[in-house]
């Protein structure tokens, strides 16, 4: 058997490449605001073969109805004031994600992607909720994705609590500051690297119709 950094048990995926993908939102220590808003909006292009992250897509966004953020979201993500002020609203941060996944070959069919997410939240909450709040086109390929606690489950028997115990669990040293979305993304990324590494083949498990 191969060792836990060789990519020699890696087998073939039903994808080309894997989305990363962990937003950061409004929050508040009682009450989550409403709408709830993206904050940070990060998704890392990882290789499925070679599980190099070829191309990164990261944009803080500032919110619209809630513009000023919470003491407690500001100690929880990291993310200041000065970072969201000025920065694009989500509509147009939704502009640019889509031209980066057109420079990236993402939409033509040249190649097949799914975004990998650490829970159902991202794309099946927060990402359409705004859409509809904002009443914003969402792009079908946000539509289907990866939890990747599931497939964790699958490979190590147990159900993680979040992304903490499955690094833990997979001895991956926790990189940056937790709650910061692309610190988020690389950590994320980091496990499934881990699993993929074991040999574990990946599917869909979330859809949003
Ligand atoms: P995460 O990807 O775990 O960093 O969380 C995504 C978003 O969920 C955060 O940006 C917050 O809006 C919200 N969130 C996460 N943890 C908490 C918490 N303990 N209390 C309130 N909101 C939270
Ligand atoms: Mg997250
Ligand atoms: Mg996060």
């Amino acid at each position: 058997m191969a060792s836990r950094e060789s990519n020699d048990d890696i087998k073939p995926q039903q994808f080309d490449y894997f989305l990363v993908l962990d937003f950061e939102a409004t929050c508040s220590r009682d009450e989550k605001p409403d709408p709830q808003e993206i904050i940070e909006f990060p998704v890392l292009k990882v290789n499925s073969r070679t599980l190099e992250t070829e191309s990164i897509f990261h944009q803080y966004v500032q919110p619209r109805v809630h513009p000023e953020l919470t003491g407690f979201c500001v100690e929880l993500t990291g993310i200041i004031q000065d970072m969201v002020d000025g920065q694009p609203h989500i509509e147009d941060v939704l502009k640019s994600f889509h031209a980066w996944m057109i420079e990236n070959g993402l939409i033509d069919g040249s190649t097949s992607s799914v975004f990998v997410t650490c829970g159902d939240w991202d794309l099946k909450t927060m990402l359409p909720s705004q859409c509809q709040f904002f009443n914003l086109p969402m792009q079908s390929y946000f539509r289907q994705w990866i939890n990747i606690k599931k497939p964790f489950a699958e490979a190590m028997g147990v159900y993680p609590k979040g992304m903490m115990p499955m690094l833990k669990m997979l001895g991956v040293k926790h990189q940056g500051r937790h709650h910061s979305g692309i610190d988020d993304c690389k950590n994320i990324a980091n496990i499934l690297c881990g699993l993929l590494r074991r040999g574990h083949v990946f599917k869909v498990t979330g859809t949003n119709q």
